[in-house]
C-alpha cells in the first residue's frame, strides 16, 4: 500500500527534527556520553515527588477541571506576580497544558490560519517550526547572530513583516543559544508588534534559569499584555520534564478558545502532575535556586573549556546550553557531530537542527554532572587537536 496517499499534506510537510535524527544515530551505539538531551539531570525535588505520591494515595485519580485545578491556577497566578510582576486571573486567563509543548501546539492551532506568516527568530527550539507547519502557516525565520550575542534584531524583524504576518514567536532564554533577550530589543519588538498589530507568543520555559542580566517577561512591557500569549512550564525550572506539565496565560478571549482545543485533545493535565506542581510552587523555590547555582558553575566551566579550545562562542546568560561555532573546522554541523560521536562517543546536537541560523554551530547541553561534562570536554579537546 502507498500509505503516503492517506497522510495529510500537513504531516507530509513535517521534517523529522534534527535532534531526533541524531538521537537515533546515537542510540545505535554503546557507551555514549550524551550532552544532547535538553533536560535537567536533577531528579524532581523530593517534596514535589512526595506530593505526587500523596495525591495518588488519596485516590486523586480522576479528571480535574479542563483548565486544571483552581488551586494550582491560583498558586501560579501568585508565582507569576511574584516572579515577573505580571497579573493573570486564575479564572479565564490561565490554563495548565501537557508541558510547554502542548501550549505551543495549541497556540499555533488557535491563532494561525493557512498562509498566515509567523516570524520566528532562530536558532530556536525545534517545535516552533513543527507547530507552525501543522497550522499550515508560513514560517519566516529571522536570524539572531553570534556577533549580536544572539539577541533579537528588531531591524531584521521589521524587514520580515508583511501584510500577512500574524505573530512573532519569541523563545528567551533561548534553547539553543542560551541568550537572554535584552529589555532594549524587546521594547523595540513590542513597538513593532503594536505598530503592525501582531500577536506575540512568548515561550518563557527557562524564565528562572538566568545567570547574568534580567529576564523580561514579555507581557509586562507597555501595552503588550493584551497581545501576548505567555507560555511556560515546570519542566526545566523545577526539573519536572517527565511529569508533563506547563501553562498558557493570556487575554481571556484567546485563552478561552485555546482551552476549547485543549478540552478536545487532552481534557485535562494528569492529576498527579497537577498536585505535584502545586507543591513545586508552594515549597519548591529553594530547589530552583540551588539547581540554577549548580548550572551556573557548570556554565562557567564549560565556557572556559570551550573558549580555551579555540571554539568561538557567546557566554550563555540563561537556560543550560552552550552553542559554540565550529565552522573553522571546515565541517558542517552534522559532519562535526557525527565524527565526534564516532571517534569520541560523545553526543551533541548539530546547530542547524534549530534553524538555518544554527549552521556552523553545535549545541552542548550542560545539564549534566560535572564529571560527565569534564570528560566530554577532555574528549572534545582531543578531537579538536586535528583542526587547530
Ligand atoms: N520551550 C522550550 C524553549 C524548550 O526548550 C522546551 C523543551 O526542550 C519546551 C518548550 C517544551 O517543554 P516541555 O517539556 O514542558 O514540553
Amino acid at each position: 500500500m502507498n500509505y503516503e496517499q492517506y497522510l495529510s499534506d500537513r504531516v507530509l510537510n513535517l521534517k523529522p527534527s534534527g535532534i531526533r535524527r541524531f538521537f537515533d544515530l546515537a542510540a545505535q551505539m554503546d557507551d555514549i556520553l550524551s550532552l544532547s538531551v535538553g533536560e535537567p539531570d536533577f531528579d524532581t525535588p523530593l517534596p514535589i515527588i512526595q506530593a505526587g505520591i500523596r495525591s495518588l494515595e488519596k485516590g486523586e485519580t480522576h479528571y480535574t477541571a479542563n483548565a486544571g485545578r483552581i488551586k494550582l491556577r491560583e498558586a501560579l497566578a501568585i508565582h507569576l506576580e511574584k516572579l515577573h510582576h505580571v497579573q493573570y486571573k486564575p479564572e479565564g486567563e490561565i490554563f495548565l497544558t501537557v508541558g510547554g509543548s502542548e501550549g505551543l501546539y495549541i497556540t499555533a492551532a488557535a491563532l494561525l490560519n493557512p498562509g498566515d506568516e509567523i516570524i520566528i527568530p532562530t536558532p530556536c527550539f525545534v517545535s516552533y517550526q513543527g507547530v507552525s507547519i501543522l497550522a499550515d502557516a508560513k514560517i519566516v525565520e529571522v536570524a539572531t547572530t553570534m556577533e549580536n550575542n544572539f539577541d533579537l534584531d528588531p531591524k531584521e524583524i521589521e524587514k520580515a513583516i508583511t501584510p500577512k504576518t500574524k505573530a512573532i514567536l519569541l523563545g528567551f532564554p533561548s534553547n539553543p543559544t542560551g541568550a537572554v533577550a535584552s529589555r532594549e530589543m524587546l521594547l523595540e519588538v513590542a513597538r513593532l508588534a503594536e505598530e503592525h498589530d501582531l500577536i506575540v507568543i512568548s515561550d518563557e520555559m527557562y524564565d528562572q534559569i538566568i545567570y547574568d542580566g534580567e529576564h523580561v517577561c514579555f507581557s509586562t512591557l507597555p501595552n503588550m499584555w493584551e497581545r501576548t500569549i505567555l507560555l511556560g512550564g515546570f519542566s526545566k525550572d523545577f526539573a519536572m520534564t517527565g511529569w508533563r506539565i506547563g501553562y498558557a496565560c493570556g487575554p481571556k478571549p484567546l485563552i478561552e478558545k485555546m482551552l476549547f482545543i485543549h478540552q478536545y485533545i487532552i481534557m485535562c493535565v494528569n492529576t498527579t502532575a497537577q498536585d505535584a506542581a502545586i507543591e513545586a510552587l508552594q515549597t519548591g523555590q529553594e530547589y530552583v535556586y540551588e539547581m540554577v547555582e549548580e548550572y551556573k558553575r557548570r556554565r562557567d566551566y564549560i565556557f572556559k573549556r570551550l573558549t580555551d579550545m579555540g571554539l568561538p562562542m557567546v557566554k550563555p546568560s540563561g537556560a543550560f546550553y552552550a552553542f559554540p561555532n565550529i565552522s573553522h573546522t571546515g565541517l558542517t554541523s552534522m559532519e562535526f557531530c557525527e565524527q565526534f560521536l564516532k571517534e569520541e562517543k560523545v553526543a551533541i546536537v548539530p546547530g542547524d537542527a534549530f534553524g538555518e541560523a544554527g549552521k556552523g554551530f553545535v549545541r552542548i547541553c550542560y545539564a549534566n554532572s560535572m564529571e560527565n561534562i569534564t570528560e566530554a570536554m577532555n574528549r572534545l579537546e582531543r578531537f579538536m587537536q586535528k583542526f587547530n
